[in-house]
């Protein structure tokens, strides 16, 4: 291991353990720095104790790098023991049959790590593809990508398909529910993606019947392929939205849209109760880590939990199924509806 790729390692761990404080955004920052010099400087420096005279290396950093020259790796075991994501014997059954992950972002939107990154880390889980979906333009707070950077994010696409193949990323797009139910990108352009979450990221406070005619409409738009994130909530900041959910997931089951069990911690969305309810109505799931750093696509567990808690009858769940079932699937919903 080189120190570049152990302070990622850290880097991936602290991410994994949603750590999004000072120690990540030091590591983060180390990672740079060290990314940035020859490796025989930072060899040199190491072993003259000079490493810390650069800005932005703390102690851990240098105890770190350290410790790669030397073939030790207390401090990342220390990492790795801390940061292990937990799983039940249930939610085991639903990981092992997990075969990708329909929602994740890259540093083309808000995430914080390239695509390559991300499909690489993805790979070494043992997913056969992932989805990239990054957001939507209206999301001018998280870089969304438009018409044009879609189309560029397209070709790259394309390019690490071929060298990383036989697994796969899929062109996806996380688009905003707008307030009047649309989506937020062209028809034309959304036929070309493989897959589309859509998610309400704004006006979440709408009056219940609005808001529940906003997401209704939203699951009945043939493009759209999963609800992201249904309720909004982020446990402890943000309450649910108000919307009648018999509805919403009466047409998710109608128009074959699937409900996606949100893995983040923060979100863990749609509550137990309303899981419970879109299981009743017999929807379609996709577990998904909404991924926003390679650590964090580790995050299907708590997801997999969830869904061995309420009982999510397996055959529903759509990243479970063979790639090319999931593309014939979204191509036309109506077919397995
Ligand atoms: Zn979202
Ligand atoms: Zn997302």
């Amino acid at each position: 291991m080189t120190p570049v790729e152990a302070l990622e390692r850290v880097v991936h761990c602290l991410d994994r353990g949603f750590e999004n404080g000072f120690k990540t955004k030091a590591f983060v920052r180390a990672l740079d720095v060290i990314r940035s010099l020859p490796p025989e400087e930072v060899e040199e420096r190491s072993a003259n104790g000079t490493l810390k005279e650069l800005d932005g290396i703390g102690d851990a950093t240098v105890r770190l790098v350290k410790e790669t020259f030397a073939g030790e790796h207390a401090y990342i075991d220390k990492i790795e023991a801390e940061t292990q994501i937990s799983m039940t014997d249930g939610g085991a059954a639903y990981m092992a049959a997990i075969r990708g992950d329909c929602h994740l972002h890259s540093n083309w939107s808000d995430g914080g790590a390239t695509i390559t990154a991300m499909a690489t880390t993805a790979r070494a889980l043992g997913h056969e593809y992932i989805v990239l979906t990054d957001h939507s333009p209206r999301l001018t707070i998280a870089h969304g990508l438009d018409r044009k950077r879609l189309v560029d994010q397209r070709e790259e696409i394309a390019r690490l398909n071929e060298e990383m193949a036989p697994f796969r990323i899929l062109s996806g797009m996380e688009c905003d529910i707008l307030e009047d139910g649309s989506i937020d990108m062209d028809n034309e352009m959304l036929d070309q993606l493989d897959v589309v979450v859509a998610s309400l990221h704004s006006k979440l406070r709408m009056e219940k019947a609005k808001m529940t005619e906003r997401m209704v409409l939203a699951a009945a738009n043939p493009h759209v392929d999963i609800l992201g994130h249904c309720t909004g909530r982020l446990i402890g900041k943000r309450p649910e939205s108000t919307f009648d959910a018999d509805i919403v997931f009466m047409a998710c089951k109608q128009f074959g849209t699937a409900v996606e069990i949100n893995c983040r911690p923060e979100r863990l969305d749609p509550p137990r109760e309303l899981l419970g309810l879109a299981i009743s109505y017999g929807c379609y799931f996709s577990i998904d880590s909404d991924a926003h750093a390679t650590g964090q696509l580790e995050w299907q567990p708590r997801g997999c939990d969830r869904a061995a808690e309420r009982g999510v009858p397996m055959d529903k769940v759509i990243n479970s199924w063979p790639m090319e079932q999931l593309l014939a699937w979204t191509k036309d919903k109506t077919l397995a509806a």
